[in-house]
Formats: C-alpha cells, sequence, structure tokens
C-alpha cells in the first residue's frame, strides 16, 4: 500500500549537488539508517538507453527499457544495483539524458513502486532524491529539504569531482534545476513540512549537525 512505511523513511529532497548525498550518508552513519539514492535509479535508465542508443525523448520505449530492467535485475534490486560506476552514471551524456527520463511519468510510477517496496525491508533508512516527502513518503515523519544558490553548489561539485568546468557544471545545474522543477510529473518543489535548510553558507559540518539534531527531536538514536 502506497505510503504504508513512511514511519520509517527520513526524506531528503533538493536541487541538483546541494549536498543531499553527502549529508545522507553522515545521518545514515551517525543514526543506523540503510541509505538510498534515488536519483541513481534515473541514472541507469539514462545511462542504458544512451547504451542501447534509445532516443530518451521517446516515453514509450524507456518505459519499456524500464521494465526490462526491473527484471533484469530482479525488481527493487536495480535501485541498488552494483553493476554501474558512479563515474559513469555521473558522466556528462546522462546528465543531460536523466531529465528526460525522468519526467516520464510511466518511469516515475515504476521507481516510486521500486522505491517503496525497497523502504518495506528496511527498519529504518534515509532516502534521498527530489520528490520523496511530496510523492513516495508524504507521510514521513521527518523531511528535509536542502538548497544553495546555483553558484555555491555548481563550485562544491566541481571541487568534489574535478570532471568538469565551473562554467560547464554551472550550466548544467541551471538547466537540472529547470528541468526539475518545470515537469508536470512530481516537479521538484519542496514539501509543506520540510525542514528547509539553506546551505550556501554552512559547512558541511554545520548543516549535519542541524538535520542530526531535527533527527534527535524526532527520537531517532545515535548508533553505539
Ligand atoms: O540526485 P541526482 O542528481 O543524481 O539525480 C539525477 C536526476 O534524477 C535529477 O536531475 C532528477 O531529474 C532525477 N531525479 C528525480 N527524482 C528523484 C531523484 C532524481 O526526478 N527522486
Amino acid at each position: 500500500m502506497p505510503g504504508q512505511h513512511d514511519s520509517t523513511v527520513v526524506a531528503v529532497d533538493g536541487p541538483a549537488a546541494a549536498g543531499k548525498t553527502t549529508t545522507c550518508r553522515a545521518l545514515a552513519k551517525s543514526f543506523d539508517l540503510r541509505y538510498l539514492e534515488s536519483g541513481r535509479t534515473y541514472r541507469i535508465i539514462a545511462f542504458e538507453a544512451l547504451q542501447r542508443e534509445i532516443p530518451v525523448g521517446n516515453a514509450q520505449e524507456i518505459t519499456e527499457l524500464c521494465d526490462e530492467l526491473i527484471v533484469e535485475s530482479r525488481s527493487a534490486e536495480l535501485l541498488t544495483s552494483e553493476r554501474y560506476a558512479s563515474d559513469k552514471l555521473r558522466a556528462a551524456p546522462v546528465n543531460v539524458a536523466v531529465s528526460a527520463v525522468a519526467r516520464i511519468a510511466d518511469v516515475r510510477r515504476r521507481v516510486t513502486s521500486l522505491i517503496r517496496l525497497w523502504a518495506e525491508t528496511q527498519t529504518r533508512c534515509v532516502i534521498e532524491g527530489r520528490d520523496i516527502g511530496t510523492t513516495i513518503f508524504p507521510k514521513a515523519p521527518l523531511k528535509f529539504f536542502l538548497t544553495a544558490t546555483p553558484e555555491v553548489r555548481a563550485l562544491r561539485r566541481v571541487r568534489q569531482e574535478h570532471a568538469d568546468t565551473y562554467e560547464n557544471v554551472l550550466k548544467d545545474v541551471i538547466r537540472r534545476d529547470e528541468a526539475d522543477m518545470s515537469r508536470a510529473a512530481s516537479p521538484l518543489v519542496a514539501a509543506e513540512d520540510a525542514i528547509r535548510i539553506d546551505t550556501s553558507e554552512l559547512t558541511l559540518d554545520q548543516v549535519v549537525s542541524r538535520m542530526s539534531s531535527a533527527c534527535r527531536k524526532r527520537g531517532l538514536e545515535t548508533s553505539r
């Protein structure tokens, strides 16, 4: 049943390169939560579409590809598949293709089901994405929405990955923000009950510290 497992989920949403992955990993460690990076699944579908030369604008073919990948990887295991190296999934062509894949409502429905299935098997977890607190787990008791200016996000991404120039990364961040916010299916928006943190002027430790204190307030215990 959709939303049945909301109570075990910490939802972390926000635009590209807002620091979700790093902070989620820190929270997962401190509070003994399983961690899921939901964007990885959209990236896997986009990567496979590029490999197989399937046009990402063709919703029907991409949905069929999604079904094929789900069958091949035995359902929810697609979410955590280790077959794909992160640098391949984060390459520039995938960054572009993923926006087109993520706007296909039939693909989003399938990924949403997989994420709910995965969460059912977890005692407690932290999941990052764009629609975790709004569409996938609207009743999650703890939701964060991380933001930062596009310039700060681009700079952090360049320092972290050294993969491209600042100008190119900034362009990609702005383009993906626009694509994520303007799509019809589950657009990127903060849930009304999300704790919003603008990380532009904060260090990583400060962000994690704010998130951790909210977790403790909601009764999550730190792991020993
Ligand atoms: O989080 P990450 O930047 O890796 O996500 C890649 C892309 O996947 C995003 O730009 C967005 O279009 C899409 N995405 C999404 N919903 C999610 C997670 C990611 O639409 N829950």
